[in-house]
């Protein structure tokens, strides 16, 4: 039987994408389990899985209440419920320690998606992820806050402002801290540019993970400075919730 080209191709290309798949197999960064063709990143069990918060349809939550007398947002939100050693946690720790910065556009896809559904957060009008200090970027080789931000960008149709606000200062690790050490570590560290950027708009700030909010805050406050800006904040997990 004599097959038209294009068809034979078509085969050739399954078979080495099956062959490579034999030696580097694609597998779910949740659980493992090998992804066939249709499947990116989660399988699709993981995926229907995936505990979502629903908190960026309700401007009272959970992490709304978090910044609550410290720092006047518009809307905030994180995507997944975080628990230590569940799922979660996994694909953050693949994101930020294993170098894989597409599962934080993948995550991020999926979060602006739901996005994109709320009048709290549709009006957006830029996207800022949390900026790493140069040094610690470097060593990373990346910024998770920059991917995710790319992420939600796209499905809502904004722009990301990568190199607006920046990181003045290099500040030790938070996750030994307290509450109040860790507010007294970060605040002041962050600055920005060019103010007319941002002037006027409706900004996100996104980060990986919320934990006690210092950063986020730390973040806003020159933000807030801007005559004009809305800032609402969205990460992708929460370990207030
Ligand atoms: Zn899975």
């Amino acid at each position: 039987m004599v097959m038209p080209v294009k068809f034979t191709s078509f085969l050739s290309k399954i078979w080495l994408a099956d062959l490579f798949g034999l030696f580097f197999p694609n597998v779910c960064v949740a659980c493992g389990r090998t992804l066939n063709r249709q499947e990116e990143i989660l399988c699709t069990s993981c995926l229907y899985k995936l505990p979502k918060t629903g908190f960026h349809m309700h401007a009272e939550n959970l992490v709304a209440e978090t910044f609550w007398g410290r720092v006047e947002l518009h809307s905030a939100a994180s995507f997944l419920f975080f628990s230590k050693k569940g799922k979660v946690q996994k694909l953050m720790h693949v994101l930020k320690y294993k170098g894989r910065k597409e599962v934080g556009v993948y995550l991020g896809r999926l979060f602006g998606t739901d996005l994109k559904e709320s009048p709290l957060f549709n009006t957006v009008e830029m996207i800022v992820p949390v900026p790493l200090h140069p040094k610690k970027q470097r060593k990373r080789g990346f910024n998770q806050s920059v991917m995710i931000a790319r992420g939600i960008g796209e499905a809502l149709g904004v722009p990301v402002s990568v190199d607006n606000l920046i990181r003045t200062a290099y500040t030790s690790s938070q996750t030994k801290k307290s509450r109040y050490d860790r507010w007294q570590n970060v605040k002041g560290v962050f600055s920005v540019q060019d103010p007319e950027l941002f002037r006027n708009k409706h900004l996100l700030i996104v980060d990986d993970v919320l934990t006690t909010g210092a950063t986020m805050e730390a973040c806003v406050h020159p933000l807030l400075e801007i005559p004009g800006t809305k800032v609402s904040v969205a990460t992708l997990a929460s370990t207030q919730a």
